[in-house]
């Protein structure tokens, strides 16, 4: 090729919430920390996202007005401001209109679908006025942003700064699409007269499903683990975007997502009893001794301490736990709840917390805090879940020497290396399928490991907290694939 260029890949990250800012899940987390690495690894990357009234005060008063306009949303002409905040290197620009998002909440509201229509619809308009917001990939997460790329395509083709982005969508979570009546096809996103647009985004005879736009208009789909990416190609994972994912296989990744190794390191961690680290381990005793004081459970450290943090939902398999809790309670384990979610799966765990007294514990709460000592005091974190794309806990409770026992599934089975008893090889246990009881059976050899191999057990924790899940690996692929989009531009830095 004749004009390749060396500079650096200009990216905007368009997402709906981002750390410290605003968070519900593991979407928040990523948008705060993937930035950054991107940066540290030789991209120019900024960040949008909505000006919600709930990001905190602190942050909102160091914001910079940047520019205002109006952006057309079918009929209507709304007002858009923009707005620019550093943060720790990374420029973050907030979508500012008052109407939409200066409300308590961040979703769950009846419009919307038409809030983030907008957001996605301002995101173009953005890119097409403000010179800072110029890129070569527009990088969109999940259903508040899947109309972007559809919007450039459709309405911003004859814009200089428009025609040249290619655009990457990546799926946090394949349950959450966007679906809403057809009518917001003619009355916000303008879109009732244009076939082809109309014909991508129809789902069913009378809605539209945004997600399904971007998988459609995207010109790289991405997802959060590779064994997710394959199980999106399956009706019983790909909530009926299966065939659109098969369809567009070629063009489909899966990279797993890492995590903040500075604010998960027992090394260093504020908000734990001892520190630790894997060459002095004797610390994660006393964290266990003091978990099991705070929570109530009795003060022995011969009784392996099972802890599962997060969401109290279906997804999280938690009929599995359910129904083995009277098994595990009989073999002397203890077991520790912290998560809020499904009231029917809170009263259960609050029900088992009544029943076993000193052995178990349900603290239905979202408590930062004590997820810390949690990941520090635990033995076990048991995670049955019926699908998860990526999983964070997991991986922090690996960093702590935690060991995982999984269900093979999306990014647990890329995640957590099975244990070989025969080589001492792994970073944790495993089992195949939706059954309660061979859960059970594995998280019962995972503690016949800890009561009779101490050497075994301590070998496997050294290990785990060996892995790497800094965000530089995933940041390093994410580069590859925005050079493949722009073969035209030469890769500014050396791979790592
Ligand atoms: P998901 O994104 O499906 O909710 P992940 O495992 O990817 O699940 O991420 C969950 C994150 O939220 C983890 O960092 C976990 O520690 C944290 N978390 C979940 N529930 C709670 C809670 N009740 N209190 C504190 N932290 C929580």
């Amino acid at each position: 090729m004749s004009d390749r260029v060396r500079r650096k890949i200009r990216l905007l990250f368009a997402a709906s919430e981002a750390v410290p800012f605003v968070k519900t899940g593991g979407l928040g987390d990523v948008a705060g920390s993937l930035p950054r690495s991107l940066k540290q690894a030789g991209a120019k990357a900024a960040v949008i996202m909505p000006k919600y009234g709930s990001i905190p005060q602190e942050y909102q008063e160091k914001m910079r007005h940047v520019a205002d306009f109006y952006v057309p949303l079918s009929w209507r002409s709304v007002y858009c401001g923009i707005e620019r905040l550093s943060w720790q290197g990374v420029d973050f620009y907030f979508v500012d209109n008052e109407a939409y998002f200066k409300r308590d909440g961040i979703y769950g509201y009846f419009d919307d679908g038409e809030r983030f229509a907008f957001f996605s619809k301002a995101i173009c308009e953005a890119i097409m006025r403000l010179p800072e917001l110029q890129c070569d990939v527009l990088h969109c997460n999940d259903w508040q942003t899947a109309l972007a790329p559809v919007f450039l395509r459709e309405f911003y083709g004859s814009s200089e700064a428009c025609r040249k982005v290619k655009t990457i969508f990546t799926v946090h979570n394949v349950k959450f699409q966007g679906q809403y009546s057809d009518q917001v096809l003619g009355d916000v996103l303008g879109l009732a007269d244009n076939p082809t647009a109309a014909g991508q985004l129809y789902c069913d005879d009378g809605s539209v499903n945004f997600m399904k736009g971007a998988l459609c208009y995207a010109d790289l789909i991405t997802t959060v683990s590779p064994s997710y990416a394959c199980e999106l190609q399956m009706p019983f994972y790909g909530e009926g975007m299966d065939g659109i994912f098969r369809r567009r296989s070629s063009v489909l990744r899966g990279i797993l997502n890492g995590i903040d190794q500075d604010a998960w390191n027992p090394k260093t961690d504020p908000f734990i009893a001892r520190p630790y680290g894997v060459r002095n381990l004797a610390g994660k005793a006393e964290n266990k001794r003091q978990l099991q004081r705070e929570l109530g459970l009795a003060e022995d450290p011969t009784r392996p301490l099972v802890v599962m943090i997060g969401r109290l939902t279906n997804q999280k398999g938690l009929g599995l736990v359910r129904y083995a809790m009277g098994r595990l309670m009989e073999r002397g384990v203890q077991v520790a709840v912290l998560g809020t979610g499904d009231k029917d799966q809170e009263d259960a765990f609050k029900y088992f917390d009544w029943t076993y007294g000193d052995q178990m514990c349900a603290r239905i709460a979202f408590d930062n805090a004590l997820s810390h000592r949690m990941y520090a005091g635990g033995d076990i974190l048991l995670m049955p879940s019926e699908f998860e794309p990526c999983g964070l806990s997991q991986m922090i409770a690996m960093r702590y020497g935690t060991l995982p026992v999984v269900r093979e599934t999306g990014g647990l089975q890329d995640s957590v290396v099975p244990y070989n008893r025969f080589t001492g090889e792994g970073t944790g246990f495993r089992f195949a399928n939706m059954n309660a009881d061979e859960m059970a059976d594995v998280l019962l050899e995972a503690c016949e490991l800890f009561w009779t191999d101490a050497k075994a057990w301590s070998k496997l924790q050294r290990q785990a907290m060996g892995g790497d899940f800094s965000w530089d690996r995933a940041a390093d692929e994410y580069l590859d694939i925005y050079h493949d989009l722009h073969p035209e531009i030469i890769r500014y830095n050396k791979k790592r």
